[in-house]
C-alpha cells in the first residue's frame, strides 16, 4: 500500500472551482494512483475558498477512514491561544500531529509561542511537521526554517518526533549534514520530485543520493508525501522507486513508517 502523508485540497492552476470540486479531483488522482490512504494538511488561513482549513476538510472527509488530518496552529495571529483546542482534536484522535508553516508565516522554528505545542506533541506522542526550504520564486523566506533551528527543537525536546518536510531545497545537503545526528529528526518527501525543486536543488542525480542516504541512515523515518495538487503524486512515486530501495525498505517509506510515526489506523 502508498500512503501519500502531504497534500491539501486546493484550487491550483485552474484545476478545480471550487473545494469540493477539488476533493473530488483528489479521490480521482488517488485512486487512479493506487494511493490506499493519505493525509490532507489543512491550511491555517480560516475560511479560504482556495484552500481547505481544518473545518472545511473534516467536512470533505466525512465518514471516509482512510484519510487523515493534521493540525495547523495560527502562530502569528493567536500565539499559543489555540493549544486547548490542539490538545482536544489530537486526545480525540481528529488530527494526528501538528504542522508549522515558518517561511510560509515570519516566525522561527525556536518562537517561543511556539513552544507550548512541542511539550503537548511530546507528551502526547504526536510528530511536529515543518515546512522547510525555499517557496517558489521567494527565496529568502528560507531563513524563517533553517534547519539549524529544527536541530535545536530536537535537542530541547528529545522525545518529540520532529520531521521535515521539502528538505529544505535547494540546500539539501546542508540540511542532510546538520541533521544526521539527531534521532528524533524524521523526514517526508513532499515536493522532492518536483521539476523546480530537483533544477534548483542540483538535479535528480543529487536529490536520489540525499534519499538514499537519508534511508539508510533512518530507514523506519522516511516517509511517503509529494505536496499535492502542487507537485505531482505519480512523479513521487517514480522517484521512490528509482532508488533501488528493495521491497522491505519501499514498504517502509511508502506506507509502514507513516502509519507507525503518525499511529494511523488503516
Ligand atoms: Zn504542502
Amino acid at each position: 500500500m502508498i500512503i501519500d502523508s502531504h497534500v491539501h485540497i486546493s484550487l491550483y492552476n485552474d484545476n478545480a472551482k471550487s473545494l469540493p470540486d477539488a476533493f473530488g479531483l483528489f479521490l480521482q488522482e488517488i485512486e487512479r494512483n493506487e494511493i490506499g490512504a493519505a493525509i490532507i494538511i489543512p491550511d491555517n488561513i480560516k475560511g479560504s475558498e482556495n484552500i481547505a482549513d481544518l473545518e472545511k476538510a473534516i467536512e470533505l472527509i466525512g465518514e471516509r477512514k482512510n484519510l487523515f488530518l493534521l493540525g495547523s496552529p495560527q502562530i502569528i495571529q493567536r500565539g499559543s491561544g489555540e493549544l486547548e483546542k490542539y490538545k482536544k482534536l489530537l486526545e480525540e484522535g481528529k488530527i494526528k500531529g501538528i504542522k508549522f508553516f515558518p517561511g510560509h508565516d515570519p516566525y522561527y522554528p525556536t518562537d517561543e509561542r511556539c513552544l507550548p505545542y512541542y511539550e503537548l506533541c511530546e507528551k502526547l506522542d504526536v510528530p511536529v511537521l515543518f515546512h522547510t526550504g525555499e517557496n517558489s520564486g521567494d527565496s529568502e523566506c528560507a531563513k524563517w526554517n533553517d534547519p539549524k533551528y529544527i536541530v535545536e527543537i530536537a535537542q530541547k525536546y528529545p522525545k518529540l518526533k520532529v520531521i521535515i518536510t521539502h528538505y529544505y531545497w535547494p540546500k539539501m545537503d546542508y540540511c542532510y549534514e546538520i541533521t544526521k545526528d539527531v534521532p528524533n529528526i524524521y523526514f517526508e518527501t513532499a515536493a522532492m520530485a518536483d521539476a523546480e525543486v530537483i533544477e534548483k536543488s542540483g538535479g535528480i542525480e543529487k536529490v536520489r543520493e540525499i534519499l538514499q542516504k537519508t534511508i539508510a541512515d533512518r530507514p523506519d523515518k522516511v516517509i511517503f508525501g509529494t505536496d499535492w495538487p502542487m507537485c505531482k503524486i505519480d512523479d513521487h512515486i517514480k522517484l521512490v522507486k528509482s532508488l533501488g530501495l528493495g521491497v522491505e525498505l519501499e514498504n517502509k517509506v511508502f506506507s509502514e513508517n507513516s502509519i507507525n510515526i503518525y499511529k494511523l489506523l488503516v
